[in-house]
């Protein structure tokens, strides 16, 4: 049912185009005064508004100038309802951004007409909107999960495949083997074929490949001699050594190109989910090992992951004793990376990242501890010690005039729990800092394991005035359509986006596109991993709104930061002074 917004002052007319309506089936909000309508429009998003020009305090002119205004009310048609024949008035509401008008009096077709052909307008114009965003987003996928030469899935793919199989948790009792298929030296290829005809004898691996492994097994390339092949769930190593087996039998078959016989020489490591590695990148890391083991062993051998157990278990151990530590004897450390405003030239915001400084004085990566803390339960400790530290340095700030939001990353693991808005208000209050001034990083994988709950829990955080923002985007399942769904006001490029970013077309058109769906969906653009002043032209080029990055600033400890706020304002003031001096001469 569509709903429309009636606002108009007179009671008798209001009451006669509700009739109206109603009878038509149409769903009707009322609104007796413009702020009245203001309010509903914003709050109730209607489908379509019909209001009357004169109306005592706000007018139709005032209402329809707000609405404007505001990206979540400017697309809504409007038709005003007016008395005034008079040609300028009429002209008047035209520019000002209205649909149409009607005159008063008007007749019973007449207004259902008026309000038919807006309705029928809008709903092409989303049809459209749509099928762009599919289409970009379908294009935007092709580019960021396929291999170009090969046509396989890449990396990202495996890893949203890989997810999903973990989430899904089919394989509770079973195992997962990853295989890693390395064509020794194939560069040499490259160089002795040219590059065209190497690319065919890449498509002919490619497809023997693909035919050996079978059709439920996923190929996917990793680098210029690598292929990732993730087998269905096998519980027996006899048969995974049958596949191995075949797959280098197979390829040390000669291929025939050119008139020319070329023999190619394989290694395969194998590693086994969750025997070898509970997640892909540990997992990636001592399948990685297999296939050195086997690259050892001469060509066309294969060989499984030989943890050796005792070290490693006990070397996790003891870190895992250690972090549990540092957070009682205060080794951890808030440091702070500037987001700097491309349009205005001014710093407006921090991300806080965590750093763990061991007493004797070596830095230990967020990169490692965080991805065991997560796994001990200790990262929602963590998360909650960073939260404070972070609202607490931006209320400082704020005391010494340094206007800045602070963004802290959330954990998935922290993410679902249930109580989290609760705490949120806690640390808000206890630090005193509006709750503007803070924005929340959440990765898609937070989101992905209980859609609905997600839903309800930005909701929530979103209804205390806190930004939300979606942190490593393109990295996951990014799917703009889905994202639609979630209330994020910001959205932030993965920095494998903006690495090479000015070297490869490919990372371009993609940066391109997720700015642009990014802005028709309302979201700010952050970059990530900004490192080069290249990089900060092209992105500044293609109105992404903030940048991060070595280019920059490295993220770093709260008074140098404070310094450079401080350098930033007043190089900024500078300019601001130097242009009204501009002016002002320019006037005189
Ligand atoms: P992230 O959220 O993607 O943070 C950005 C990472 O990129 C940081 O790594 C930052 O130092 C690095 N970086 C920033 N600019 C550049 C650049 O120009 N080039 C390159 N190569 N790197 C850049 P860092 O500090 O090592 O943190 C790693 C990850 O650890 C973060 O990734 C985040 O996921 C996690 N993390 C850090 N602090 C916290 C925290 O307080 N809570 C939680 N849950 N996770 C955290
Ligand atoms: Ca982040
Ligand atoms: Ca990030």
């Amino acid at each position: 049912m569509k709903k429309i917004l009636v606002i108009e002052d007179e009671r008798i007319l209001r009451q006669s185009v509700v009739k109206i309506l109603k009878n038509e089936n149409f769903e009707i909000i009322e609104a007796k005064n413009g702020s009245m309508g203001v309010y509903l429009a914003r709050t109730q998003k209607p489908d379509l508004i019909l209001c009357d020009l004169i109306m005592p305090e706000l007018d139709g002119y005032g209402v329809l100038g707000i609405l404007q205004q505001d990206p979540n009310t400017v697309m809504i048609p409007f038709i005003c309802l007016t008395a005034q024949e008079d040609r300028a008035s009429l002209r008047q509401i035209m520019e000002l951004g209205a649909s149409d008008y009607i005159t008063k009096p008007f007749t019973r077709s007449e207004l259902l007409g008026a309000i038919a052909t807006q309705l029928g307008k809008r709903e092409r114009l989303r049809q459209q909107q749509n099928l762009a965003l599919l289409e970009a987003t379908a294009k935007l996928n092709r580019l960021a999960y396929y291999d170009s030469s090969t046509k396989l899935p890449n990396q990202l793919l495996l890893r949203e495949e890989f997810t999903k199989i973990v989430q899904l948790n089919l394989y509770q009792s079973q195992v997962v083997p990853l295989m890693i298929l390395c064509l020794n030296q194939f560069q040499r290829f490259t160089y002795g074929l040219g590059t065209k005809s190497s690319e065919k004898l890449l498509q002919v691996i490619t497809e023997r490949i693909i035919v050996c492994a079978g059709i439920h097994s996923l190929v996917a390339r990793l680098n210029e001699e690598q292929f990732a092949i993730l087998l269905p769930k096998l519980n027996a190593r006899k048969k995974i050594e049958k596949i191995a087996q075949t797959l280098l039998e197979i390829l040390s078959q000669p291929f025939d190109l050119e008139e020319k016989k070329i023999y190619i020489s394989c290694s395969i490591g194998i590693g086994i989910f969750p025997l070898d590695g509970n997640k892909l990148d540990s997992l990636l890391q001592n399948t990685t090992a297999a296939l050195a083991e086997a690259q050892q062993m001469s060509g066309n051998r294969y060989q499984f992951y030989r943890p050796s157990l005792k070290e490693q278990s006990s070397d996790r151990f003891q870190l895992e004793m250690d972090l549990r530590l540092a957070v009682e004897q205060g080794e951890l450390l808030a440091y702070y990376q500037p987001q700097l405003d491309l349009k205005t030239g001014k710093i407006v915001a921090a991300e806080a990242l965590m750093r763990w400084q061991r007493p004797d004085s070596s830095f230990v990566s967020p990169a490692k501890f965080i991805p065991l803390a997560e796994e001990i339960g200790l990262v929602i400790a963590l998360d909650e010690w960073m939260l404070y530290a972070a609202c607490n340095q931006a209320k400082i700030w704020q005391q010494q005039g340094l206007n800045l939001t602070v963004a802290v990353n959330l954990s998935g693991v922290h993410f679902n729990q249930s109580d989290l808005s609760r705490r949120v208000v806690r640390v808000l209050e206890n630090t005193g800092l509006e709750p503007q001034y803070l924005e929340l990083e959440v990765t898609e994988t937070a989101l992905v394991q209980n859609q609905e709950r997600a839903i309800a829990t930005l909701q929530e955080l979103k209804a205390l005035g806190i930004r939300l923002s979606l942190d490593d985007f393109g990295s996951g399942y990014s799917s703009l359509m889905y994202l639609q769904q979630f209330p994020f006001d910001s959205l932030k490029i993965d920095r494998s986006f903006i690495q090479n970013l000015t070297k490869e077309s490919k990372n371009e058109a993609i940066v391109t596109a997720t700015i642009q769906m990014a802005h028709s969906l309302n979201l700010q653009v952050v970059a990530e991993g900004v490192e080069t002043q290249q990089e900060q032209a092209f992105l500044s080029q293609h109105q992404c709104d903030l940048i991060q990055g070595y280019a920059i600033g490295h993220p770093m400890p709260p008074l140098e930061l404070q310094k450079m706020l401080q350098l930033n304002q007043q190089t900024n003031q500078a300019i601001s002074l130097k242009k009204a001096a501009n002016n002002l001469s320019s006037l005189n």
